[in-house]
Parts: structure tokens; sequence; C-alpha cells
């Protein structure tokens, strides 16, 4: 399982580590800390190395068990032991966070213009891309198009994006706080859930990486969105200069 309070939660911009293999197995390893982010809430796993004295491999998945996070090794023929460094790959971090803090900036806006309108879910790509469902129904695709101008609003005015844990009874309390149980983090060991606030904008359960401010997003644009049943609305969002179709 993800330990409730993960390392990349309080440094996220700290991304090589010394730290031990605890435990190892053909072609995988558990590690005393982690710096990568495995998965989860639309956003992709990160990408890494590790290396260890007499050799280095890719990191190329991760596996939840009741012992803790397995970090997939590229062959099952190493046997990485001992001290090891791991280091996530800085660009693709990177990439991760900026679509996630559109996904979010993206959330707020239709939220905030569409009734409280939830999303059913979210994912991000390699591509610079990601796609969000809302529960839309009856929604003008037209209207739901315009919130691009609201987006780059978000980025223009540089909001400072924080997190904090609070109890769980204060989160379901709070109207919107919890948008989407499939993207909301689990909760803590003693009963908290990670908040994620756009200033001014936006709050809500996540257990992402995201910017520290939405300054330093690339700008965002709506590529399409389709519909998804009656009360689906999906749409796909690019990051400009990060999206091959947005260059
Ligand atoms: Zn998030």
């Amino acid at each position: 399982m993800i330990p409730s309070r993960p390392f990349y939660h309080y440094h996220p911009d700290l991304l090589t580590l010394e730290t031990n293999v605890v435990n190892a197995r053909p072609g995988g390893v558990l590690l005393a800390q982690s710096p990568f982010f495995p998965g989860g809430g639309g956003q992709l796993p990160d990408r890494g190395t590790i290396k260890w004295d007499g050799g280095e491999t890719t990191v190329i998945g991760f596996e939840l068990s009741g012992e803790g996070v397995w970090h997939l090794l590229a062959s099952e023929d190493l046997d990485p032991a001992g001290s090891v460094e791991v280091s996530v790959d800085a660009s693709f971090r990177q990439l991760m966070r900026e679509l996630h803090t559109a996904t979010h900036i993206l959330n707020a806006v239709v939220f905030l213009n569409f009734n409280g309108a939830l999303v059913t879910g979210a994912q991000m790509t390699a591509e610079g891309t990601a796609r969000m469902d809302f529960d839309l129904p009856d929604a003008d695709n037209g209207r739901l198009r315009a919130v691009e101008l609201a987006l780059n609003d978000a980025i223009r005015n540089d909001l400072a994006v924080s997190d904090a844990y609070i109890p769980l009874e204060d989160a379901h309390r709070e109207y919107g706080l919890i948008r989407n149980r499939s993207v909301a983090p689990p909760p803590t060991t003693d009963g908290k859930i990670r908040i994620v606030e756009i200033a001014g904008l936006d709050r809500q359960a996540c257990g992402g990486t995201h910017l520290g401010s939405t300054g330093s997003s690339p700008a965002i644009r709506i590529i399409k969105i389709d519909n998804k049943g009656r009360h689906n609305r999906r749409v796909y969002i690019g990051l400009q200069g990060r999206a091959s179709q947005l260059k």
C-alpha cells in the first residue's frame, strides 16, 4: 500500500534520493523511502532510475502491496541491495504536475459555472493532454468550450497552490471538497485526508503532485468535447507547447 503521507507530498521537488533496499524479489525492490509517485487519480506513475554499487536500471512500474510499494525493474536478473540512489525523471514529473494542476483548474471552473457539476473520471497522458468526464446533462458544448478563457485567467492570476491534511469528517462537511470518490486519496490511519487548494479558486481532496502556483503552467487549450452518453461530457485539454497538436 502507499504510505498514507508519502514522501512526494512533502518533498515534491526532491527527485533524487539515497535510500536502502528493505526487501527484494526478482525484478522488484521495496525501498525505505521513495520519491516516486506510483500513479493514481488519473495521474500517470513516475518514471526514473535506480543505481547501486555495481549496477543501474530503469524503474518501469510500481505494485502496491501490504508491505509497501514495489519498484519494478527493467530486468529480473538484477539484484540491487543495500544503499541505492533513486532518481525520478524530472521532465516527466513536471509534465504531470502541469497536467494535474490544469485538471484542477478545469474542474474548478466547470464546478463554478455549471452548478457544481461533478467529475466522473480523469486521465492524463504522456503527450501533454488530459481528459475529464463531467456529469453535465443538458450542457451546451459551446458554453462549455468557452470556459477556456477562465482557465487561462487562472494562470494569468498566478494563484498559489498548497496542500494540507484535514480531518475526514471536516472534509465531508465542506461543500464540494470531495468531488469524486475515485480520484480522492484514501484517508490516513489517523482519519485525515489531503486537501489541495488553489488560492481563491478551488479546494478538493487529492493525492497527486501539482505546481506550486498556477502562473508556471503553460496555457491550457480545450481540444475537443465529446458527448459520452446522455449525462457525461468528456473534455479534452492540452498544454500549449507540450501537446504535439498545440506546438
Ligand atoms: Zn490533484
